[in-house]
């Protein structure tokens, strides 16, 4: 269920975004636009033989950062060992060795995660003069590519998935909801998951299995397994400067990615910010159910309209994910934090059901009778029946007679009947509409 995560690392300009960009022009179908959600090119969607994965530059497009360029890589080399199945350390072929191509692989060698060393930027099927060199850093064979010219990339992909587990057992612990808490640094995560560890039992034992039980918190409560991702990572946040936004995107990416249940935290004194808008549509993009909670709600200063108005100003924000439920809280008080691991349970519940295929049809076809569908030129669309396919998130294949009928305001109207039926609260709905031949 989880995809593996391959973050690639290194120095600026050895050709890191090149490389990003070749694979995404040619490969990668990096998943549909929210509207209104920006979204940068440090992560891709990756389709190689019959694996899929996660692809994340660490040293990503962001504006040019404060920090020193060594802090910089620091940074990216440890940010990609917490969180990468396999690591992509990009060198330039043709500069040939660097200082800080040596420091990069000298903590890249203390982790015992993968790392595939490429050298860049080999434009020709000659091997790179520097070639050899490149063998002191102690990382393996350096593979060469050319991102310019697209040479070497496929040999490259085999290399990578190939340390990918075969089936993905490895990644599924299904009797365990996997949440993950998001929000802008200071929002109050640590402490959250601190109050909620704290009054949990916190099972210590690895998860049989993975490689990720650095970064992953498991525990239970009232008899449900839960793991927070990313937990440790939260915790030992002085490693990696918790104000640097572009960091914690990342971070949240591959949290999210390996995620049942998204916990978005906003600062009520700050209200919803652009990062916050960017991460919520992360979520909604990969399809995991979303709690909002508002936390510091002690800090405001309340009547009896300033709920409403705060959750007018978070549904308008946040426009593209109306289902999420938004739990106003405040970590300090504790209030209303009893409350969060049975929403969680919830809303996963939600994830995870399955309506039954004649219930959804009758549905369906009061909705075709209540609100005639679209027509074009004398043609009406007709939707024969429809079903639903998968749950996490769940998804409905309708079948029509014709799709270019269909119009996304419609298609959103049938949505909010089956939703009207079903509830389906917390998570996305995917809606996909086939041609009956
Ligand atoms: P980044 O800073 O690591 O993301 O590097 P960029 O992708 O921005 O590339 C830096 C420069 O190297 C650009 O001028 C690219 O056109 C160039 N470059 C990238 N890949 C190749 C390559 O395979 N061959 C050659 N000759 N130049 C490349
Ligand atoms: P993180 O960076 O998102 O992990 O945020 P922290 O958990 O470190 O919290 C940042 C600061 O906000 C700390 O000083 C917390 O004590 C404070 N904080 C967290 N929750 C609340 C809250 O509900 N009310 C108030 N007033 N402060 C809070």
């Amino acid at each position: 269920m989880a995809k593996p995560i391959v973050a690639v690392v290194g120095r600026p300009n050895v050709g890191k975004s090149t490389f990003f960009n070749r694979i995404a022009g040619r490969r990668i179908s990096i998943v549909e636009d929210t509207p209104g959600v920006t979204r940068d090119r440090i992560y891709a969607e990756v389709e190689w033989l019959r694996y899929q994965f996660t692809m994340i530059d660490t040293g990503g497009l962001e504006p040019a950062s404060e920090e020193p360029i060594p802090r910089q890589m620091r940074n990216q080399a440890e940010l990609a060992m917490e969180m990468a199945d396999v690591i992509i350390f990009m060198v330039d072929g043709r500069e040939g060795l660097t200082l800080q191509d040596r420091e990069v692989a000298d903590i890249l060698r203390k982790n015992n995660k993968p790392v595939l060393l490429v050298l860049n930027k080999v434009d020709t099927s000659n091997q790179s003069e520097h070639f050899y060199d490149f063998y002191e850093l102690g990382i393996g064979d350096p593979i060469e590519i050319s991102s310019e010219l697209s040479l070497g990339i496929g040999d490259l992909l085999d290399e990578v998935v190939k340390y990918f587990p075969d089936t993905d057992e490895e990644y599924q612990d299904s009797d365990s909801i996997r949440v993950t808490v998001i929000g802008r640094p200071n929002v109050g995560k640590s402490s959250l998951i601190n109050r909620i560890l704290g009054e949990e039992r916190v099972i210590v034992s690895d998860i049989a299995g993975t490689t990720r039980d650095a970064i992953d918190t498991p525990f239970s409560h009232d008899g449900q397994k839960y793991v927070f991702i990313d937990t440790a990572g939260l915790r030992r946040k002085s490693k990696i400067h918790s104000n640097v936004e572009h960091y914690s995107v990342i971070r949240a990416i591959a949290a999210i990615e390996r995620s049942d249940v998204c916990i978005l935290m906003i600062d009520a004194q700050e209200g919803v910010t652009e990062q916050d808008k960017r991460v919520a549509g992360l979520s909604h993009d990969n399809g995991r159910a979303l709690i909002i909670l508002v936390n510091k709600w002690d800090l405001i200063e309340k009547d009896n309209k300033t709920t409403n108005k705060f959750l007018k100003d978070i549904r308008r924000e946040l426009g593209f994910c109306q289902y999420a439920p938004v739990v106003f809280v405040s970590v300090l008080n504790g209030q209303r934090i009893n409350k969060i691991l049975p929403m969680i349970q919830y809303v996963s519940n939600q994830h995870t059901m399955r309506v039954q295929t004649g219930v959804l049809n009758e549905v369906i076809a009061e909705a075709t009778l209540m609100n005639q569908p679209p027509s074009d030129k004398g043609k009406r669309l007709k939707i024969y029946y429809g079903t639903q396919v998968s749950v996490r998130p769940p998804s409905f294949v309708l079948f029509v007679n014709d799709k270019e009928l269909m119009h996304f305001s419609y298609l959103r109207y049938i949505e909010n009947k089956i939703r009207e039926s079903f509830s389906f609260e917390g998570t996305p709905i995917k809606m996909i509409c086939r041609e009956k031949p």
